[in-house]
C-alpha cells in the first residue's frame, strides 16, 4: 500500500483513467483506488477492464465502474463521459491517457495503415479525451488534472517507430498546448515520459534488444508499472497544484 493513513493523495476524487485494462493503466487505477480515488477505468478490451476493476472492489467504496472506450471515437469518448456522468453527476475531477499501441517497423516498410493506426489511438485519442473531457470539466467547474502518457522515444526518435515516436511527440505538444488554454479554468495539464517499463507492451521487444538497452539506462532496469502510478497520482492530485504544461521523464535517468 503507497498511502500513508490519513494522507491519501486522491481522497475523495473521481477518476477516468484510459488503457486501465493492462499495464500503466491497470497500476494506475490500482495507484490511485489506494489513494482514495474512485477510478472509472476505460479501455478497448472490456473483459480486461472488467477484471481489473473487479479486482479494485474491496479496498474502496465499492463505486469504481468499467467502461468499453475506444478512445479513437469521438462517439465512445462521449458515451464514457454520459456514463460518468450519470453514475457520479460529474465528469471527472482527474484524467489519465493511458491507452497506447504501437505498430513498429522500419519507414520503407511502414504501411500508411499502421502509420494512421497509431497516430489515430495515440494522439487523436488523446485530443479527443483532453477535448471532451476538458470541456465538461470547464462546464461544470471542476478545477481538476489531466495527466497524459508520452514516451521517451517521444524526444529523439527510436528506429522502428517513425509512427509511435511521432504520435507522442504530439502528445507532448498537444498537452502543453491545452495546458495553456485551460489554465484560466483551473485545470492542470502535464505528460509523463516513461523510459522502458515492464508491461505487455514491452513483452515484445526481443530480448537482444532489451540487453542493448538495459545497460543505457543508468539505473540499469526497465521500470515498474507502479513507478509510473506514483507519478500519475501526484500529478493528478492537489499537491502538485502549481504544475502545469510539464513533461515529467520517468526514465531511470535514459535519455535516449
Ligand atoms: P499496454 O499494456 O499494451 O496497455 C495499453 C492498453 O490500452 C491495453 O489494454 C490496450 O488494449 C488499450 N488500448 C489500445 N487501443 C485502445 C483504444 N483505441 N482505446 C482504448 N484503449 C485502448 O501498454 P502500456 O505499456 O501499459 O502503455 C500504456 C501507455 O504508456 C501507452 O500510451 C504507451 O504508449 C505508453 N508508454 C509505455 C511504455 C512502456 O515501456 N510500457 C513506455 C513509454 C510510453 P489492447 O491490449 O486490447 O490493445
Amino acid at each position: 500500500m503507497s498511502a500513508t493513513v490519513g494522507r491519501l493523495l486522491l481522497p475523495g476524487k473521481v477518476v477516468f483513467v484510459t488503457g486501465a485494462g493492462s499495464g500503466l493503466g491497470r497500476a494506475i487505477c490500482k495507484c490511485f483506488a489506494q489513494e482514495g480515488a474512485t477510478v472509472i477505468g476505460g479501455d478497448v478490451n472490456k473483459t480486461a477492464v472488467d477484471e481489473v476493476i473487479s479486482s479494485l472492489r474491496g479496498m474502496d467504496n465499492g463505486k469504481h465502474l468499467s467502461v468499453a472506450v475506444d478512445v479513437s471515437s469521438s462517439e465512445d469518448v462521449q458515451s464514457a463521459l454520459n456514463r460518468t456522468m450519470e453514475a457520479f453527476s460529474k465528469p471527472a475531477d482527474a484524467v489519465v491517457n493511458s491507452a497506447g499501441i504501437t505498430r513498429d517497423n522500419l519507414l520503407f516498410q511502414m504501411s500508411e495503415e499502421d502509420f494512421d493506426k497509431v497516430l489515430s489511438v495515440n494522439l487523436k485519442g488523446t485530443f479527443l479525451v483532453n477535448k471532451i473531457f476538458g470541456e465538461a470539466m470547464v462546464w461544470h467547474g471542476i478545477q481538476g488534472s489531466i495527466v497524459n502518457i508520452s514516451s521517451i522515444v517521444a524526444k529523439n526518435g527510436n528506429i522502428g517507430q517513425s509512427n509511435y515516436a511521432a504520435s507522442k511527440a504530439g502528445v507532448l505538444a498537444l498537452s502543453s498546448t491545452v495546458a495553456k488554454e485551460l489554465a484560466r479554468h483551473g485545470i492542470r495539464v502535464n505528460s509523463i515520459i516513461p523510459g522502458f517499463i515492464d508491461t505487455p507492451m514491452t513483452e515484445a521487444v526481443p530480448d537482444k534488444v532489451k540487453d542493448r538497452i538495459i545497460p543505457a539506462i543508468p539505473l540499469r532496469r526497465f521500470g515498474r508499472p507502479e513507478e509510473i502510478a506514483e507519478v500519475a497520482a501526484f500529478l493528478a492530485s492537489d499537491r502538485s497544484s502549481y504544475m502545469t504544461g510539464a513533461a515529467v521523464d520517468v526514465t531511470g535517468g535514459l535519455n535516449l
